[in-house]
């Protein structure tokens, strides 16, 4: 059993939140969803997006998964769930935003970088962050050019930077970005600070956008 009672008592809570003090929210919610945007982020149990953003129910359409990767756009018959939660979100949900929200530590990107030792993690892992080799490649000739962020710290945001590239590979989204009705967000949560950074294309580098409460 572990400690699942501890979940039963959290869900209670959450149903005299919802059906006790918000019944208006549930009796909306119970009419379908139309969350306007899309956030893919890590499996991590420190980085639950809608905790971290303080959304209700209803607020955000997610994809979690290893390192918050989207791999390019691949239509080969093959089982692609990211790609099919990135279809449903833009082309039936019509989200106006996509957010993909990555994390200092993340142990999906360590076991990238162990794998440019010449070790494959896992029988799925290894295969699933091999999308990010690009970021890796790109953070190891960054640190070598003397950055002064750690190697992990570089490939985080650089694997965020391989999932927005990739978002821009399928010709629906790419058509809605076209049309202004569609707009990317590269997000990075550092665990250690509390601070929230955003990738800004035009300067090409990740800037404060909540900063630590210390601060
Ligand atoms: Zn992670």
């Amino acid at each position: 059993m572990g400690n699942i009672q501890y979940f039963i008592d959290g869900f209670k809570r959450f149903q005299r939140q919802l059906y006790g003090d918000n019944e208006r929210l549930a009796a909306k919610l119970a009419k379908g969803q139309s969350p306007k945007t899309l956030v893919i982020s890590c499996s991590d149990s420190r980085v639950d997006p809608a905790l971290l953003t303080g959304c209700a129910p209803g607020d955000l359409f997610s994809v979690r998964n290893i390192a918050n990767l989207v791999p390019p756009y691949e239509p080969d018959n093959a089982y692609h769930g990211v790609s099919a939660a990135l279809e449903y979100a833009v082309c039936y949900l019509q989200v106006n935003d996509i957010i993909v929200l990555g994390h200092s530590g993340c142990g999906g990107i360590e076991g990238l970088l162990s794998a440019a030792d010449g070790e494959m993690v896992g029988e799925f892992v290894g295969r699933w962050v091999d999308i990010a080799a690009v970021a890796r490649e790109r953070a190891i000739a960054r640190v070598a050019a003397g950055h002064e962020d750690s190697l992990s710290c570089i490939c985080e945001q650089e694997a965020i930077l391989t999932s927005l590239t990739n978002l821009q590979t399928f010709p629906w989204l790419q058509q809605r970005l076209q049309k202004g009705t569609l707009a990317l967000h590269g997000w990075y949560f550092v665990i250690e600070t509390g601070q929230l950074f955003s990738y800004q294309a035009s300067r090409d580098c990740f800037e404060i956008l909540v900063d630590s409460l210390s601060s």
